[in-house]
């Protein structure tokens, strides 16, 4: 049953038969979608966009010859059409069991519902490769991956999360995702908004009362009460705060909740337009499909969408988005400034020499990347992200940054499993163990597989071409290095 206080205020809000319609419609089944990784299934497109050419740049929209050989590729997915505002995104007929499914384990895609995927239209003429994001409200990761995409190894995602345990989710779905270009943090927003002016695009996807997840997620709506939508809204208020600090002049802000009400969709607007002012200017207007189903409006210069599940296909869902006015003497971005309050220690150090050049042997690029020490772990950074998570980690905790590579033992390396999921791996570092199916599944599920496909020494373990992890041969046996943590439980 949907909360009656809820049903009441719909019915008042939306009229009779628009809000019985959207109250139905919270009781069918929910539209199951994917997003593509575009490096993972040739759907790659590069722009030459950089960040303050005036000219927009259009999203790279990939043909569809390259949707279809995309699809194709992921034999274990039946899809339906694609999601027509997001250039990686489709419907599936029904719903498969992804944990069998290998790709789903390569992160070849992630399952994101659709209406989620419309951040990434609205930013459809902002030049995003090479951007720097704030993802202030991250886990579990589904926009975070999608802005990775977006900005390539130019660019840099900062993702953050104040709840450890989400922080930790977010954290395995970016090195899943694996473009080598994203920071998690922990925290509160103010330490990020204290990064004055840093960032090009911020977005605050608002932790929320979800009435837009009373289909998909039928608990939400014993947890809902109109005293929570009240905690909620004084909650938006404060975070937008700290996401304008963040923003450059002339950046993109991307407000959104997965809920109806006002009070915390156009009321955190308005709130928000009663103390900034006329430092929120309007950003160009995104194209919209009139089949599309969704309700576009303004409040102020803020250009709002929102998605009702018997309008358009998708969960309930709001977003807005405007930009912060430029002004003719300072129309840059910032370096970080030095942090008022304590510094924390930093923990990162450089490595030799030999533990460079070692660690240069593992990627594609190396003279774009930077190789540190953190712990006892080397990662490697792009070098838009050398400078971010030094300042970053003196701020709050950054609990994963750029790809973690692995150990040294002896001079060697002994790869992280993250590196498997890297888009910058060299494949020619070591011998490729293809596995069928059955053996496939075996290794994600940490048991004993046959030794045949592998070459003495550290393999990189594939399926169907994707890189699931790394497995040492010893003689006769195959030591699989799969996380624990990862695997699939029978
Ligand atoms: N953007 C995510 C995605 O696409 O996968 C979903 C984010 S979810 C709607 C909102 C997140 O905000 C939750 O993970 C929640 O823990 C976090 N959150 C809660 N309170 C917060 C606060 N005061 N500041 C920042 N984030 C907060």
């Amino acid at each position: 049953m949907l909360p009656e206080r809820f049903v009441q205020r719909v019915l008042r809000d939306l009229g009779a038969s628009e809000g019985r319609a959207l109250c139905e419609a919270l009781d069918t089944p929910s539209p199951v979608a994917v997003r593509l990784h575009p490096d993972k299934t040739g759907l790659s497109v590069r722009t030459d966009a950089t960040v303050g050419t005036e000219t927009p740049v259009a999203a790279g929209i990939p043909t569809p010859d390259a949707f279809c050989g995309a699809v194709a590729t992921l034999p274990d997915l039946t899809f339906d059409r694609s999601v027509p505002w997001s250039p990686w995104g489709w419907y599936l007929a029904q719903r498969p069991s992804f944990t069998l499914d290998t790709d789903f384990h390569a992160g070849a895609y992630y399952v994101q519902e659709p209406s989620s995927q419309f951040v990434g239209h609205l930013l459809q003429n902002v030049p995003t490769a090479g951007a720097r994001i704030l993802d202030l409200c991250a886990a579990p990761g589904g926009k975070t991956t999608l802005y990775a995409s977006l900005v390539g190894a130019d660019g840099l995602v900062v993702a953050n999360e104040i709840d450890r345990r989400r922080a930790a989710v977010l954290a395995d779905n970016v090195r899943k995702w694996g473009m080598g270009n994203t920071i998690v943090t922990v925290g509160e927003p103010r330490p990020l908004g204290d990064c004055k002016a840093f960032f090009d695009v911020v977005a605050v996807d608002a932790p929320c009362s979800g009435e837009g997840m009373f289909r998909k997620d039928i608990d939400s709506r014993a947890e809902w009460s109109e005293n929570n939508v009240h905690q909620c809204a004084r909650r938006q208020d404060e975070i937008l705060r700290e996401a304008w600090r963040a923003l450059r002049v002339g950046g993109t802000l991307i407000y959104s909740t997965c809920t109806f009400n006002r009070e915390e969709d156009e009321g955190s607007l308005e709130r928000m337009l009663a103390w900034a002012g006329d430092e929120v200017v309007s950003s160009n207007e995104v194209a919209i499909g009139e089949d599309w189903g969704i309700v576009c409006g303004e409040v102020g210069p803020f250009r709002t969408y929102r998605f009702y599940p018997h309008r358009a296909c998708g969960e309930g869902f709001f977003a807005a988005v405007a930009r912060k006015a430029e002004r003719m003497d300072n129309a840059s971005r910032s370096r970080l400034p030095k942090s008022q309050s304590k510094l924390r220690r930093s923990v990162v150090a450089p490595v030799d020499r030999a533990a460079g050049v070692e660690a240069a042997r593992w990627v594609t690029e190396p003279d774009r990347m930077e190789f540190v020490s953190i712990a006892d772990t080397v990662y490697g950074w792009y070098g838009a992200q050398a400078e971010a998570v030094r300042m970053l980690s003196e701020r709050l905790p950054v609990i994963y940054s750029g790809v973690a590579m692995g150990q040294l033992f002896k001079g060697r390396l002994k790869p992280d499993p993250a590196l498997a999921f890297f888009t910058g791996l060299n494949r020619a570092a070591l011998p490729v163990a293809e596995l069928d199916a059955e053996q496939a599944l075996r290794y994600l599920r940490r048991q004993d597989v046959a030794a045949d496909a592998f070459a003495e020494g550290m393999n990189l373990v594939c399926a169907r071409g994707r890189a699931l992890g790394f497995a040492k041969r010893i003689g006769i046996r195959v030591n699989n290095l799969y996380p624990n943590s990862l695997r699939i439980l029978n």
